[in-house]
């Protein structure tokens, strides 16, 4: 800049172009003349008026100017030219040697006043001082606008980048930042000069973000660089994630005083450093972060992040020498209900059974979805079985409750095996598998509860396996048989119906009944195929026995509630008894109460159509379950059958029959049949006639026998009891 400097003006004393004004013609020549001899472009004005219209058409640098001139004088001339050129000067040249005159012309703007006569060296002088002086003052100018452009664009490059540039001083204090931060975070950079960078780091990477920059060996080419959450302004917990890159600088090489742009002179910088904004690079990481170990459904720990934890469970359980519980979790009837009520249904009730479940667990344990209904659960420190049962308990308890899904009341209930480290097994495959066997167990024994794994449980599940593959078998193979037990009228001993139980002649085992295998067939979904094979082959004994001249014969046919649930029930149900050609009103079907109150409005609406074409309902089983009498009273049932418990209380009398004596009561009164189960002395027998209940079934009358048995009866009109008989 230096060079340049020196050579403008210079360059411009060569150049610049100069107005003589007199309306002496012999003085404009003489200083025409003296001043082109020195190099200058010089234009003549033949007094003011000329000089006027001169300056209208020509560009000039200086003007040297006769103040007394006749019509238009200097002083007239020089407004003129602060007028039309103001950047051009004036030195006066007269033989006005007043003070008043001079100082006049200077007040209006003449840069030197010269005195005629003049001596041409000091004219020389003072004309070549004037425009050395102009041509600095127009360099300066000219770096100065140079200046104010370069700085702009500076500005622009610092304000227009895509990171927050920042630079801080001794003491961490910022000195300048762009106003990127504005953008990014809310902050005006103007407030947070002067202040900590710590007012702004998240308090988690508080410790992380101070320490920062005291790295020993940080520098320009080897910066410091970390990812940091920085606040938002105004907000005390949003935050944004940036990557900081930051680097002492020499102070000595920052010491303009200019304003930089942004916010902050620069002045005292000791640090520069950047911040670029990667809060959405650190959400998508931490999204697929989340996804990989996550069920995103239910937002629960996957079945990968749940066996992680566990490992580490066990490392430290082992260590200690403390237990651990692993709970195998499997919600009962949940697969009914997402068939019936579609996925999105079923996906909501998985959310607020979540929820619920959610809720009883502790802090450090892990509930996880491990696949479809299943969820396992990881307590990490539990002081034997009773902390494991009061959980289990009370996972069971909060279930309970029905979910509401929409206009839809829902109940689900819960499965749970439970194994324990490091008694049911020392590794993370054998706990979950254990638990899982545990849990299966408690499905073949009723659902809805819990169960310990203990070792010969390991034996049933390989038995388990077999028995799955061997019942696959007996349906292809027709091993399945059915046996009836008379239903028989307690004054006459005509039997008025047949109930077909199940049996399963088994290859090696010999004959099984429902208890051996019913169970494994619900959770196998083999129910269907079974309950089709027998309802054929029922309506077909039967039928036979009807066409025969047993024209009243009723049958009575046990339904499991997976199959009621089942959508499509009542027509799968009828195309098969319009397939056997079995008249509907000889049918009658047995459901639970729990099947009812299940899910109450989807049953009723069943049974109302099956009642219109005239099959009967009976709830079997009847005071064991939780049916309310107010919807019993609304829905088409027939028959009420008391379970065999209430039978077997009928032994000293009535005081140990008074449930019988309250069903049977209620039954008549809501005009209903009353078939009761499991009759087998003549005592109880007796009792039941003297309360009105005509119908009975049990070992008295004898057990389910098979078909050709029963034809044998049936030829008899009545049963010979053996009282009777
Ligand atoms: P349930 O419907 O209550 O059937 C009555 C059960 O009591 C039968 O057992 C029957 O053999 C037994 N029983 C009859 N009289 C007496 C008696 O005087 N004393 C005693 N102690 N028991 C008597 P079973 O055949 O073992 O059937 C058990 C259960 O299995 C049935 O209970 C029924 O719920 C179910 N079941 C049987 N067959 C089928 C079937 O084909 N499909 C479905 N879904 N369930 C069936
Ligand atoms: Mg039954
Ligand atoms: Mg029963």
């Amino acid at each position: 800049m230096a060079p340049e400097q020196s050579n403008r003006p210079f360059s411009r004393v060569t150049t610049a172009r100069i107005l003589v004004v007199d309306d002496e013609p012999r003085l404009v020549d003489a200083l025409a003349s003296l001043l082109r001899s020195c190099g200058y472009d010089v234009t003549e004005a033949h007094g003011g008026r000329h000089a006027c219209e001169l300056i209208d058409t020509l560009r000039f640098d200086l003007v040297l100017l006769d103040l007394r001139m006749p019509e238009v004088d200097g002083f007239a001339v020089m407004a003129h030219l602060a007028n039309q050129q103001p950047e051009c000067g004036s030195i006066v040249i007269s033989g006005e040697s007043s003070f008043t005159a001079v100082s006049r012309a200077l007040r209006r703007g003449a840069l030197d006043y010269v005195r005629k006569p003049f001596d041409p060296e000091e004219l020389i002088a003072t004309v070549k001082g004037v425009v050395g002086k102009q041509s600095l003052l127009k360099a300066h100018e000219d770096i100065q606008v140079r200046l104010e452009k370069s700085e702009a664009l500076h500005r622009y490059i610092v304000n227009s980048s895509p990171d927050i540039v920042f630079m801080l001083d001794a003491g961490g204090r910022f000195c300048f930042i762009n106003s990127k931060i504005e953008i990014l975070l809310g902050y005006k950079p103007t407030e947070l000069c002067g202040q900590h960078f710590r007012n702004i780091l998240d308090d988690r990477d508080f410790a992380k973000g101070t320490n920062a920059l005291n790295a020993p060996d940080i520098s320009a080419d080897n910066p410091r660089t970390l990812e940091i959450r920085l606040k938002t302004r105004g907000s005390r917990r949003a935050t944004r994630h940036f990557e900081i890159t930051a680097f002492p600088i020499d102070p000595q090489n920052w010491t303009h005083d200019h304003n930089t742009g942004g916010s902050g002179s620069g002045q005292r910088a000791c640090y520069y450093g950047t911040a670029r904004d990667v809060t959405e690079r650190k959400e998508a990481e931490a999204f697929i972060n989340f996804q990989a170990y996550h069920d995103l459904l239910t937002r629960l720990p996957n079945r990968a992040l749940f066996k992680d934890r566990l490992e580490l469970a066990i490392t430290h359980a082992r260590r200690g020498g403390q237990q651990l519980a692993v709970m195998f979790l499997d919600l009962d009837r949940f697969k009914i209900i997402n068939d019936t009520l579609g996925h999105a249904m079923g996906d909501r009730l998985l959310q607020a059974v979540t929820q619920r479940l959610e809720s009883c667990i502790r802090k450090g344990d892990t509930l996880s979805r491990f696949g479809g209904d299943e969820f396992t659960l990881l307590l990490p420190s539990v002081h034997g079985h009773e902390d494991a049962s009061q959980i289990a308990k009370k996972l069971i308890k909060t279930l309970k409750a029905p979910f509401l899904l929409g206009e839809h009341e829902v109940f689900v209930g819960v499965s749970i095996g439970i194994a324990i480290y490091p008694e049911a097994g020392d590794s993370m495959d054998q706990l979950i598998q254990n638990a899982d066997i545990a849990m299966y167990h408690v499905k073949a024994r009723g659902k809805d509860s819990y169960r310990f794994f203990s070792e010969s449980m390991s034996i049933d599940s390989t038995n388990r396996l077999h028995l799955e593959r061997d019942l696959r078998l007996a349906l292809e193979r027709d091993e399945l048989r059915v046996y009836y037990q008379p239903q028989v009228c307690a004054s006459t001993n005509r039997i008025m119906g047949l109930e077909a139980l199940v049996r399963w002649q088994h290859p090696e085992r010999g004959l099984l009944y429902p208890r051996d295998f019913l169970g494994l067939a619900e959770e196998t979904k083999l129910i269907g195929q079974l309950s089709e094979q027998v309802l054929d082959q029922a309506c077909r004994d039967v039928g036979q026995w009807i066409r025969s001249g047993h024209k009243d014969l009723r049958l009575a046919v046990n339904l499991s509630p997976i199959e009621v649930e089942h959508p499509r029930f009542v027509e799968t149900l009828m195309e098969r008894v319009e397939a056997s050609r079995f008249p509907p009103g000889n049918l009658e079907i047995e459901i639970t109460e729990n099947v009812i109150m299940n899910d109450l409005e989807q049953i009723s609406q069943k049974l109302r159509e099956l009642a219109n074409i005239g099959v009967r309902i009976a709830i079997d089983d009847f005071g064991t379950g939780y049916s309310s009498l107010n919807y019993i009273h609304r829905l088409p049932i027939h028959t009420l059958k008391v379970d065999q418990s209430f039978v077997k209380a009928i032994r000293g009398g009535a005081d140990d029959a008074c449930i019988v004596n309250a069903i049977i009561a209620m039954a008549h009164g809501l005009k209903l049949e009353i078939v009761a189960e499991g009759v087998e002395t003549d005592k109880q027998l007796q009792y039941l006639r003297t309360l009105g209940c005509h119908q009975v079934q049990g070992f008295f009358y004898g057990p389910a026998q098979p078909a050709t048995d029963i034809d044998k009866l049936l030829v008899q009109k009545s049963i010979r009891t053996p009282v009777a008989g």
